[in-house]
């Protein structure tokens, strides 16, 4: 078998289609469009591309973009000051808090000054919480194109064995959550079902696999299930260039679907951004 590859950016110019009518309904009616801050410390290059890309995924759905940038010496009570600032603005509608930060600011500390309904990246403590009760659409933004892409699929979840790989805050947890909101078997594993020698044994039930680690090729091929979905959100930078945390070249003979590193998830998470904006806009207008 070799797998249907899941093109991200194909995913993604389809997503961005329908927002951009969506905005534009929006726009006849009200008379305004949302608006989103991207808040940015310093200017790695990094930073500055991805900052980019939303730029221009923005400007295509007809979202308003403002980056703010603050020099990389600012003090976490200035930042949070800031902030405080944007969440009074009734003009903007979305802030998101861009990462990496340097090491004297708490990220989580200062997202969580986002206001709840300007939380573009639906991280924040409240929006969590929402989200295990199923009450909001403000979903985090990388989990939420991880099931863009299954769904892309056309397959149903209900029932399937899910595997994920990594626990962090911003992705592999609140992964596990939606996908059982799905009524998937979902089991997560992390650095210590490795330790324990049964990270295999685990990816080899996957239906749905999901990798989201940041290690260079960490799962095998041969590991993965025949006709499974392999969503592989990592990303590593290597001497011969970037690659996932999933051994592409071999998972793509067993698997039914995967997603390419890069081209994959990347694409996408930056389309829910802007669909987070949309729904922010509407919870602030009340809908109109
Ligand atoms: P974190 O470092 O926060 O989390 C990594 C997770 O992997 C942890 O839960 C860790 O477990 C687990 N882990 C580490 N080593 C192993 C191992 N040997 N076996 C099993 N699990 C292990 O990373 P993020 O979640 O922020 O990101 C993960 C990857 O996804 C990175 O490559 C990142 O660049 C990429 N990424 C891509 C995005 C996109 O849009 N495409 C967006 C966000 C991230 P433990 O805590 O127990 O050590």
């Amino acid at each position: 078998m070799s797998a249907q590859i899941l093109d991200g950016k194909k995913l993604a110019a389809k997503l961005k289609a329908r927002l951009k009518e969506e905005v534009a309904a929006i726009k006849s009616k009200n008379h305004s469009v949302p608006k989103v801050i991207n808040v940015m410390i310093g200017n790695d290059d990094g930073s500055c591309a991805y900052a980019n890309s939303q730029k221009r995924a923005a400007e295509e759905i007809g979202i308003e973009y403002e980056l703010k940038t603050f020099p990389i010496d600012i003090s976490q009570e200035e930042l949070r000051g800031h902030i405080q600032q944007l969440n009074q603005d009734k003009g903007v509608h979305g802030i998101m808090l861009h990462r990496p930060v340097p090491e004297h600011i708490d990220y989580h500390l200062v997202a969580n000054c986002v206001d709840t309904e300007k939380d573009l990246e639906g991280i924040n403590v409240s929006n969590i919480g929402k989200m295990i009760l199923g009450e909001t659409r403000i979903l985090p933004c990388t989990p939420a194109s991880v099931m863009e892409h299954i769904k892309s699929t056309g397959m149903d979840i209900r029932g399937k064995e899910a595997v994920v790989v990594g626990h962090s805050g911003i992705v592999g947890k609140p992964l596990s959550l939606l996908l059982l909101e799905e009524l998937a078997t979902v089991t997560i594993c992390h650095v210590a079902t490795s330790e324990a020698g049964r990270l295999q044994e685990h990816v080899g039930r996957a239906d749905i696999l999901v990798v989201a680690v940041g290690r260079p090729e960490l799962i095998k091929g041969a590991w993965i299930k025949e006709g499974a979905t392999v969503i592989d959100v990592g990303i590593n930078r290597i001497d011969s260039g970037i690659v996932g945390d999933v051994e592409f070249e071999t998972a793509k003979q067993k698997a039914a679907y995967i997603t390419p590193v890069p081209g994959g998830v990347g694409p996408v998470t930056v389309v829910i951004l802007m669909r987070n904006a949309i729904e922010s806009y509407k919870v602030q207008t009340k809908g109109a």
